[in-house]
C-alpha cells in the first residue's frame, strides 16, 4: 500500500475531491499541471481556492519557487482536473492517478528556475509508494499550444509512469509545457549524503622474504 497522504503537505479543502478508481488494475501514473499563474503565497491561496470552487482539484498543488506543497484529496482516489475521453474516465484510470497542479506557467517551463527541496522529494517519495515507474510512457511533452503532443488512448489504458496533461487522450491542454522531464524525476533523489569515512583498510601482510632457490639448494 502507498502513501494516501503525504505528511509533509499542508490540508486543502475538505479532504473529498473524487471517489474510486474505475480500473484499479491498471499501472500507477502521475498527471502534471501548469495552474497558468503566478506563484507566491498568495496564488497558492488564491488559485487553491479557486481549484475547490471550480470542482477540478488535482490531488496536490505546488509551487515550485517555495517548495509549498499542499495536498486536496487521498491518492488513493480519483481528482477531478481532467477531462473523460469518450466513455474513459480518464481521472480514475489506474492503480493511482494522482495530478498535481504546479503554480507555474506552461510557456516557461518551471524546470528551468525552479528550488524543489524537501517537500517535493516528499512528493516524489508518495507517488514512487505506488510503484509508479520513473518513466514518461507518452513520450514528449507539448511545447507550445498549437504542439500535436501524443495522446494516445491505449498508451494511457495500458502503461504506468508520469505523463503531461498535454498527453492525456480526450483532454485538449498543453501543460505543462516543456519541463525537463529528467530534471523532474532526479529532484526526487534523496539529498546527498556526506561522503562516508573510508571502510578500514585490510593491513596488507609484508611480502614474506623467501630465499633464492639456490641458497636452498645449498642449506643456507
Ligand atoms: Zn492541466
Amino acid at each position: 500500500m502507498g502513501e494516501i497522504w503525504i505528511p509533509e503537505a499542508e490540508r486543502l479543502g475538505g479532504g473529498i475531491i473524487g471517489g474510486a478508481m474505475d480500473t484499479p488494475n491498471a499501472p500507477p501514473r502521475v498527471v502534471w499541471h501548469t495552474t497558468e499563474s503566478g506563484a507566491g503565497d498568495s496564488s497558492f491561496k488564491n488559485v487553491g481556492a479557486f481549484l475547490s470552487s471550480a470542482a477540478s482539484e488535482p490531488h496536490i498543488l505546488y509551487d515550485p519557487t517555495t517548495d509549498r506543497l499542499g495536498q486536496y484529496g487521498p491518492l488513493n482516489q480519483s481528482a477531478r482536473a481532467l477531462r473523460n475521453a469518450g466513455s474513459v474516465r480518464t481521472n480514475r484510470t489506474g492503480r493511482v492517478c494522482i495530478q498535481i497542479e504546479v503554480l507555474a506557467r506552461a510557456g516557461t517551463p518551471f524546470t528551468g528556475y525552479w528550488k524543489p527541496g524537501r517537500n517535493f522529494r516528499a512528493l516524489l517519495r508518495a507517488i514512487r509508494s505506488w510503484d509508479t515507474p520513473d518513466d514518461w510512457p507518452a513520450g514528449r511533452l507539448a511545447q507550445s499550444y498549437s504542439d500535436d503532443s501524443p495522446r494516445s488512448l491505449t498508451i494511457w489504458q495500458t502503461r504506468g509512469g508520469h505523463y503531461g496533461h498535454s498527453n492525456v487522450p480526450g483532454n485538449d491542454h498543453w501543460d505543462p509545457g516543456a519541463i525537463d522531464r529528467v530534471a523532474l524525476l532526479a529532484a526526487g533523489a534523496a539529498p546527498t549524503q556526506p561522503p562516508k569515512p573510508a571502510p578500514p583498510t585490510t593491513p596488507v601482510p609484508a611480502p614474506r622474504y623467501r630465499r633464492p632457490r639456490a641458497y636452498r639448494a645449498i642449506g643456507l
